[in-house]
């Protein structure tokens, strides 16, 4: 299934939704409190505002549920439960705990910026403060000197653990996404010229486009097999394949978990592929993976 935030309902707030093979979007507490009425039941699901990831987390049973009901009850029934496919969305997870992110994990980008490939990952964090959602603003303060783009798979951890193994690893994935992992690249470098961290570089305000929507493993059917594609002003200047990766995904999860306990939520950006490059205010971004939607954004001069 794909979950989506919705900016905005006729509740006055946000809420996860559902989104359709039409590509509409269904509130989905609002529609199960529906169902549960209509099917004479006192709804108990009055609950916290539920946010993609809560659903992601419980909830596969939960909305495999509510397709059934959806299916049963007629669809005029949930008429003022659904939204366009044109809404606006936020971040299907505005603030994670973590981004756990992956350096230089395809060997072509690696070379690209003239490094090795690297024989262990490399391993950094990005703050949840830098996630914004599909259609937001990346904003480029003045004087950081030249940002790239890079366009990722990200894994979303759904049961979390310590010293998880290998061929465990991907039964404690509960969704993937699209996640740009936008780079102030000279104060990288000049970061690792000194040999200092990085974190800065990485961490900006904005620096962490996240979206559309969440969507549950039981629709990927191979996460090494989908095909990244970034565009920059309609030019497309990513296109490779999660095979190229380095470090696959449940070796990425046993090595992490080897040294610290992975947390339902935690966001692992994989790494990107080669045709890395620079953004300026006016640019226009898109990012498409096979089966997770597109991820679009435009760029904007900060102070
Ligand atoms: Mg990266």
């Amino acid at each position: 299934m794909q979950l989506a935030y919705l900016r905005e309902t006729r509740r006055g707030k946000p809420a996860a939704a559902l989104r359709r093979s039409n590509g509409e979007y269904l509130d989905i507490a609002s529609a199960i409190e529906k169902w549960v009425k209509a099917s004479g039941g006192e709804s108990s699901v009055s609950f916290n505002n539920p946010s993609p990831l809560d659903f992601a987390l419980v909830a596969l049973e939960t909305v495999t549920a509510l397709r059934l009901a959806t299916s049963e009850l007629e669809d005029s029934a949930f008429t003022d439960c659904l939204y366009p496919s044109a809404s606006a969305l936020i971040a299907p997870i505005p603030r994670p705990n973590r981004i756990l992110a992956i350096g230089r994990n395809y060997g072509a980008h690696a070379m690209e910026l003239g490094n090795a490939v690297p024989e262990e990952p490399i391993v950094f964090m990005k703050p949840g403060s830098c996630v914004i959602g599909p259609g937001d603003s990346i904003v480029i303060p003045d004087g950081v000197g030249r940002v790239d783009f890079e366009a990722e798979l990200a894994v979303v951890i759904g049961k979390g653990g310590k010293d998880i193994s290998e061929e465990n690893a991907l039964s404690h994935v509960t969704a993937y996404t699209i996640f740009n992992d936008v780079t102030a690249r000279d104060k990288q470098r000049a970061a690792q010229e000194k040999k200092h961290p990085w974190f800065l570089a990485k961490s900006l305000d904005t620096f962490g486009p996240l979206g559309p929507f969440l969507v549950t493993v039981d629709e990927i059917a191979d996460p090494h097999n989908l095909q990244i594609t970034l565009k920059v002003n309609g030019e497309t200047k990513q296109d490779g394949s999660t095979e190229g990766m380095n470090f696959r995904i449940p070796y990425l999860i046993a090595y992490l978990s080897r040294w610290f306990k992975l947390e339902p939520g935690d966001i692992i950006a994989t790494g990107t592929p080669a045709g890395v490059g620079p953004i300026v205010p006016g640019d226009f971004l898109e990012i498409e993976i096979t089966g997770l939607g597109k991820l679009t954004n435009d760029i904007i001069a900060g102070t």
